[in-house]
């Protein structure tokens, strides 16, 4: 639907530089908003007006369509927070207190799932693959094989914090193939890479408006199987965050349980719109892969060398090692690169220093070889000769390909 403060705004808009000099976040969310999306805000919402109501509605019927989930299999239920309240929602609702999950991490965002599940005093065993090592499918196949009081495995789709984009049908399939239950964050891919969730045959997957669907932070979303949710009553440890309560208000009423994000929801429609227009998840995915094939060719061209190699590259977010040349500081080619308009972002791994730069929000390839151009005056500015990582880091590579 078309919400009445933007009725006329235009169906396409252009990439230019944020209104006001702000710079450009080369971050995965929060992200960079078309200007339209943050227009969509400069108005009221009585959260029980039938108006809003019909906003939520067709949010939660347009994120089905997006995920592919066909009537009546699954259901769609917001919840007001970061992406981190609406994974702990789906894991506390999803997840009976007899459940054991196998948790597949390889970074932070893996890490986060088990640490939510000892919070919430969940049975589970996890398969740490580090920084960055793709989890396979045999490995799955094993731990369920060595371990049959497993009922559930949770995989995160596009790891963020290295950006590597995990094999996620191939570990559904070996999941379904066990006769196990799947739970899938995929918080930073879901609207950019194809999803189905009938063809993963997934029991819930979770994402956030922040990330590929460009809406502003405010809340997150689970789209589970009805059969599931309803059988889920109970299950949660937490009021505000139990998604049967949740979903069954929000069925009676066509309200959210508690103070929805009203103009977070508004921007949200306004982003889903230019998500359609753009020809939505392969109109999206096609503009990031572009985005991302612009960043990394234009960074190697500098010197610079990308963590992983080709076939692990998402579009969301690409991992880049420091220059191993002593002239380099992150910081001042972080605060170098913020005064010519990109802020960027840190990186995560342990075994050598890197940094970030994300694919993600309203920026084209055009904008992407404007960053590359930044960091080329940012390390002549600093004095910095070759781009290129220390051998510590190449040989950290060298494990990926072996
Ligand atoms: C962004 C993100 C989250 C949620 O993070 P918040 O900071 O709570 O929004 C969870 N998982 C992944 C993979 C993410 O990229």
């Amino acid at each position: 639907m078309s919400t009445p403060a933007i009725a006329n705004a235009p169906a396409q808009e252009g990439f230019g530089p944020p209104a006001g000099g702000e710079p450009f976040l080369l971050t995965p969310g929060p992200l960079t908003t078309a200007l339209s999306v943050k227009q969509a805000m400069l108005r009221d919402w009585g959260s029980w007006d039938g108006d809003f109501r019909a906003m939520t509605a067709s949010l939660r019927s347009q994120l089905l369509e997006l995920a592919c989930a066909p009537a009546g299999e699954y259901e769609c239920v917001p919840i007001q927070g970061s992406g981190t309240f609406a994974v702990e929602a789906m894991l506390g609702t999803f997840l009976d207190r007899k459940s054991k999950t196998l948790v597949l991490a390889n970074g932070a965002y893996g890490k986060r799932i088990a640490d939510i599940l000892h919070y919430l005093e969940r049975d589970h065993v996890t398969i740490d693959k580090g920084d960055y090592m793709p989890p396979r499918g045999s490995e799955v196949t094993a731990a369920i094989a060595a371990d049959p009081a497993i009922t559930h495995v949770a995989i995160v789709h596009c790891e963020t914090s290295s950006g590597i984009l995990n094999p996620l049908q191939e570990l559904a399939d070996a999941v379904k193939a066990s006769g196990r239950k799947l739970l899938v964050d995929t918080m930073s891919a879901f609207g950019a890479v194809p999803l189905d969730v009938t063809r993963l045959d997934c029991e819930a997957m979770v994402s956030s408006a922040n990330k590929c669907i460009e809406g502003v932070p405010g809340f997150g979303f689970v789209i589970g199987k009805r059969s599931a949710l309803a059988a889920s009553k109970g299950n949660a440890h937490s009021l505000s965050l139990d998604l049967f309560a949740q979903w069954d208000y929000m069925e009676k009423s066509g309200q959210w349980r508690f103070t929805p994000p009203t103009h977070a929801v508004a921007a949200f429609l306004r982003a889903l719109e230019l998500h359609k227009a753009e020809g939505g998840v392969a109109g999206r995915g096609a503009r990031y892969r572009a985005n991302r094939d612009a960043l990394v060719s234009g960074m190697r061209s500098l010197g610079f060398e990308t963590l992983l190699a080709d076939s692990w590259l998402s579009p969301i977010i690409v991992t880049f090692f420091n220059p191993a040349d002593p002239a380099f500081s992150f910081t001042e080619f972080y605060d170098r690169l913020k005064s010519r308009g990109f802020i960027i972002y840190p990186g995560k791994l342990t075994a050598v220093d890197s940094f970030r730069l994300g694919c993600i929000g309203r920026m084209d390839a055009a904008i992407m070889r404007q960053v590359v151009e930044a960091a080329a005056a940012a390390l002549a500015d600093m004095g910095v000769a070759s781009a290129a990582p220390p051998q510590s880091a190449l040989a950290e590579r060298a494990k990926l390909a072996a």
